[in-house]
């Protein structure tokens, strides 16, 4: 079990790094996965993409810190309120990209304009406030917003993705912020086709082939590995 455990820190350390590459993260947002024992792991009160190994905590489900020396982010609520509510849910990011936050904006959330946005053709909701999840009432808000989907955007403050693992969230991660700026981007062509939920549906089916993530998820991690 230890082994595992290691695996799933250095595999959330190299995440981070994927992600700060990409640019999708500032000094603010933070990722976590569940372990064995209703434990969490997750990154510190620090900015996410300059985590390495021994800055990761280990805290409980009700977001007291049981292992490491950082201290908990202030919006930890919200993961555990999130863990609590979806018991398939493995890894969650949250995070603050320009894209997204452009887009919680204006109360559409994110249209599949794009096949990375396929992952959310069941809707991003929008937890209709920008307050910062402190508590654990907010944290409920927020994962009832979520319900049974993989995202949900926080108007004017962020995103938030989940998944069962973290090769999957990495991905659902840096897809909905290009899936973002996409629509963004179609936003001054006039009326642009969206993809039909059969389209979709029939993408989605893809999704489940072992590896399917492989080739994604070894393009990015080339990028921050020599
Ligand atoms: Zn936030």
């Amino acid at each position: 079990m230890l082994d595992a455990v290691q695996a799933l820190k250095e595999k959330m350390v190299l995440a981070c790094k994927v992600l700060q590459k990409q640019g999708v993260l500032d000094g603010y947002g933070h990722l976590s996965a569940r372990l064995p024992g209703d434990r969490i792991l997750s990154t510190p009160h620090m900015p996410p993409g300059k985590v390495a190994l021994r800055d990761l905590i280990v805290i409980d489900m009700q977001g007291q810190k049981l292992e490491g020396f950082g201290e908990p982010n202030g919006e930890t609520p919200m993961h555990t309120s999130i863990y609590k509510a979806r018991p398939d849910v493995q890894c969650i990011l949250h995070y603050h990209p320009d894209e997204v936050v452009a887009v919680s904006v204006a109360s559409q959330g994110v249209k599949v304009v794009a096949n990375c946005g396929v992952h959310f053709y069941r809707g991003t909701p929008i937890y209709d406030s920008p307050v910062l999840i402190r508590n654990h009432e907010r944290g409920d808000k927020v994962a009832a917003t979520l319900g049974d989907r993989n995202a949900v955007l926080l108007r004017g403050h962020g995103g938030t993705v989940v998944a069962n693992d973290l090769d999957r969230l990495l991905r659902l991660g840096i897809d909905l912020v290009r899936s973002a700026r996409i629509q963004i981007m179609t936003a001054s062509l006039g009326l642009v086709k969206t993809h039909t939920q059969a389209e979709c549906e029939e993408m989605i089916k893809g999704h489940d082939r072992p590896n399917t993530n492989r080739r994604y998820i070894d393009y990015y991690i080339s990028e921050v590995v020599d």
